[in-house]
């Protein structure tokens, strides 16, 4: 009986619940990123106001048009993202797949192009999978928008970005992407998809390895976004602590 009426675990802690999602002990430790916003980086903003940017937005102009995430990246979500990533739980990919979808249809809609964000061949042969192809390929069965994972390359074998500052983190992915368009899978309009934004080191490096073949627009969906309330600046001695796990 008690398995109709919670057909379904919470995906953080296991518990029966009724639907696809956290069980409602789960959900108040998740923070949603919802507005007022940076128009372009994502960022929550303090006061809303049309095309406001972020410090580091206004300083350090983004190639990408846009970029939103679902979630700000706290403890739970890293425990989340971290059981997807390196515990095999693709099954995750559903529920994360339908949070991002959301994002995607209410800022980047005129997608024409689906690209993830790709692993190195060393690190894709040590995990198996990558994540951020799970997340296109649902995204992109879900849109009719197709998807491209073979033209954007990760060329470098990038130490991890973990505990980098912010301008380490820049320095790391610099030249770190190789894109080759294939003809039947060129769009001008490119929607890039990853799990985890932190400075937006990564995103930035394959927009602009895309321009460079003539992409004019890119957008970016992250599952979830680091937000730093205090010294935004790109050349803060910040140290994205992530507990030493691999993110
Ligand atoms: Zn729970
Ligand atoms: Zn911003």
């Amino acid at each position: 009986m008690i398995k109709y009426i919670f057909p379904f675990r919470c995906v953080l802690c296991g518990i029966g619940v009724s639907s696809l999602g956290f069980c409602q002990g789960c959900w108040v430790q998740t923070e949603f990123i919802s507005s007022p916003l940076c128009s372009v980086c994502g960022d929550p903003l303090e006061y809303w106001a049309k095309d406001a940017l972020c410090n580091v937005c206004y300083a350090f102009p983004s190639p990408l048009v846009l970029h939103r995430s679902v979630w700000k990246y706290g403890a739970s979500i890293k425990q989340l993202i971290f059981k997807f990533k390196h515990s095999h739980q693709i099954w995750l990919t559903e529920f994360f797949g339908h949070q991002m979808l959301r994002l995607l249809l209410e800022y980047c809609a005129q997608t024409t192009l689906i690209i993830p964000v790709p692993l190195h061949r060393k690190r894709l042969i040590q995990r198996g999978f990558n994540q951020a192809l799970l997340l296109a390929r649902w995204l992109s069965q879900h849109t009719g928008i197709p998807c491209d994972y073979t033209s954007l390359k990760r060329v470098k074998d990038t130490d991890s970005q973990g505990s980098k500052t912010a301008s380490e983190r820049y320095l790391n992915v610099e030249g770190a992407f190789q894109y080759t368009p294939q003809p039947f899978h060129f769009s001008e309009k490119v929607l890039l998809i990853d799990d985890v934004y932190t400075t937006g080191a990564t995103l930035k490096a394959c927009t602009n390895a895309l321009k460079e073949k003539k992409v004019t627009t890119v957008w970016g969906i992250t599952l979830s976004k680091v937000v730093i309330k205090e010294d935004r600046h790109l050349n803060s001695q910040i140290v994205m602590n992530h507990g030493g796990n691999k993110i």
